[in-house]
């Protein structure tokens, strides 16, 4: 029996295991999914163990996504970003992915909306990083705005510099190696505080909010007056599931996404890389909405 897991202080409430258990169940594979508690100065340590425990594959979260990195072998991605949520103990060092940014991506994209135009980004945490750099390849502006202005600059700045590498030819999994540096015009990438978003967000096709606004009370971080019918907006909050930013936006016309889409196709990514088989997206889906209704 394969052993996977998942490493955060605190995992108390994690979603990840029923998730991961519904694929497993779907597709009989003989495997368990098991939610770990190593204190908080302990996450390179956690990763360690696993391995010498024989683990076949961990998912990692708060507050170890940048503590990881030091344990494993980073995809190109997941350096860029600065931060590692699954692990893949088939290889020596085990290999350490980001499937956030896949998370971000395909949540959009299960929702049919393309990724291009002018992108904004609320927030310059784990899941901001995560966001701007699912989007700033194919998108022709992106902006980050963050209640701490500095964070967003420093972040926006990575992405730039990031984006340069892959142009200049550097192979990365977040892109194509082989494009054409001349054929593909620079993504514009800008960032501030949040006053920024009154000029911003109404001109913006996709809006994300990765700050942690909308989980303890019933705010947004965006006024409702900036929102527009022609755009997408995902919440990556999802505890509650329907953030006021989500009820507004879809006042507004937008489409709406909700965090567990983002969650869903995280897991999805980390499921395919340790089995190497298609995730059974739907019997995930189900487990993770079952186990989010009774968490509320
Ligand atoms: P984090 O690294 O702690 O970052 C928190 C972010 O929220 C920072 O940008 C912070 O701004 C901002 N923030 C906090 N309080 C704020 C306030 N009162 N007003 C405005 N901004 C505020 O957290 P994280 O890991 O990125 O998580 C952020 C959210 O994304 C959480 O709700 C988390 O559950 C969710 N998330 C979802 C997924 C998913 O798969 N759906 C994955 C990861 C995270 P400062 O820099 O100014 O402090």
């Amino acid at each position: 029996m394969d052993v996977y897991g998942l490493i955060g202080n605190p995992v108390g409430h994690s979603l990840s295991p029923p998730m991961h258990e519904a694929a497993y169940d779907a597709l009989d594979v003989d495997a368990r999914y098991v939610a770990l508690e190593p204190d908080a100065d302990e996450g390179a340590a956690a990763v360690e163990a696993a391995a010498t425990l024989g683990m076949s594959g961990l998912n990692v979260t708060v507050p170890f996504k940048r503590d990881v990195l030091a344990a494993v072998e980073p995809s190109d991605l997941a350096a860029a970003v600065g931060a590692v949520n699954t692990v893949d103990f088939a290889y020596d060092p085990p290999r350490g992915y980001n499937t956030d940014v896949s998370g971000v991506r395909r949540a959009f994209g299960h929702h049919g909306v393309e990724r291009e135009g002018a992108a904004v980004v609320v927030g310059a945490g784990g899941a901001g990083r995560a966001a701007a750099f699912a989007l700033a390849e194919d998108v022709d502006a992106l902006h980050v705005a963050n209640r701490t202005a500095a964070r967003a600059e420093e972040l926006a700045g990575e992405v730039r510099e990031a984006l340069g590498a892959t142009r200049a030819g550097g192979a990365d999994d977040a892109g194509d190696a082989d494009a054409d540096p001349a054929a593909t015009p620079p993504t514009r990438v800008t960032a501030g505080g949040l006053d920024t978003l009154a000029g911003t967000v109404p001109s913006a096709d996709l809006l994300v909010n990765a700050t942690t606004v909308g989980m303890e009370s019933d705010e947004t971080p965006v006024p409702a007056e900036h929102l527009h019918g022609d755009m997408a907006v995902l919440d990556a909050v999802y505890a509650p599931l329907d953030t006021r930013l989500l009820r507004e936006a879809r006042a507004a016309g937008a489409t709406a996404v909700d965090g567990a889409w983002m969650l869903l196709y995280q897991g999805v990514e980390a499921f395919e890389r340790w089995t190497d088989r298609d995730a059974p997206v739907g019997a995930m889906n189900g487990a993770l909405r079952d186990a989010l209704d009774r968490s509320e």
